[in-house]
């Protein structure tokens, strides 16, 4: 095999593979260059409502080579992340669906309502009052707080509609404490990863479509990205951001594997 300088890619989703229900062509050919070169890429993602068997499926319908083993979700990643922070699995109320709650669950995590001793807020299309309330409670009786992902918005057809960050956030300001976050920025999901795939961070390189998450992600952990301009952050956006990408490309077509 040639010699590559990058030997793993981490590989955002919306806005770099597909956009909604739409595929990203050029996202398919990546793929496929990286398969025929025989190099290692795992796909992360920050949304954690859905499983990574849910997440996979979802990829292959578009096209995507992928198995559950190949998708790091930042459920998957809060889980571990708790179990290594409290050296055991430790019991949980968390705020959140499917995803999340499989995650915890897989980790040996149990859920409860009373006394838990974390609490993890991500996306919750059933978010209420009772249950912020009984987040709150948790945390102000010494229960620690965790963020699956800080993003305050999810671009959508409809629009832009609040995200896990805004949830996390409702609980931070109710509870007087600001959750540890896992996904995208923050270091927890990339280190996930970068064991999952065995390489050193500066043999691997992050490729999405976000300044703000996947681009600074990379800033966070010393790792090299690529920022491709078929989502959600424009060439101008990039130009006159006080962090900038290691690459730039207009489409995953023109990347020479370096
Ligand atoms: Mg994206």
């Amino acid at each position: 095999m040639r010699n590559y300088r990058y030997r793993g890619y981490l590989i955002d989703l919306d806005g770099t593979l597909f956009r909604g229900k739409e595929v990203i062509p050029e996202g398919l050919q990546f793929i496929e260059k990286l398969e025929e070169r025989g190099l290692s890429y795992l796909y992360l993602t920050n949304n954690s409502s859905r499983r990574p068997e849910q997440v996979a499926e979802k990829l292959r319908g578009f096209g995507y080579p992928a198995h559950p083993e190949q998708v790091v979700t930042s459920s998957a990643a809060t889980a571990r992340t708790l179990v290594e922070s409290f050296g055991r699995p430790p019991s949980v109320y968390p705020i959140g669906e499917e995803g999340l709650v499989c995650a915890l669950e897989g980790a040996g995590c149990r859920i409860v309502t009373d006394r838990p001793d974390a609490v993890v807020v991500g996306i919750d299309r059933t978010f209420s009052y009772d249950k912020m309330k009984t987040a709150v409670l948790a945390i102000r009786a010494g229960a620690r707080y965790f963020g699956t992902n800080g993003d305050l918005v999810l671009p959508t057809e409809e629009g832009l509609l609040p995200g896990s960050g805004s949830l996390c956030t409702a609980v931070a300001v109710a509870s007087g404490v600001k959750p540890t976050l896992i996904g995208k920025p923050e270091k927890p999901i990339v280190d996930m990863a970068l064991k999952r795939l065995g390489l050193p961070p500066e043999e691997t390189v992050i490729v999405g479509d976000n300044l703000a998450t996947d681009i600074q992600a990379g800033v966070n952990t010393g790792i090299d990205t690529l920022l491709v301009f078929t989502g959600v952050t424009t060439p101008k956006e990039h130009a006159g951001a006080d962090i900038s990408a290691t690459y730039t490309l207009d489409s995953l077509k023109d990347w020479d594997f370096i």
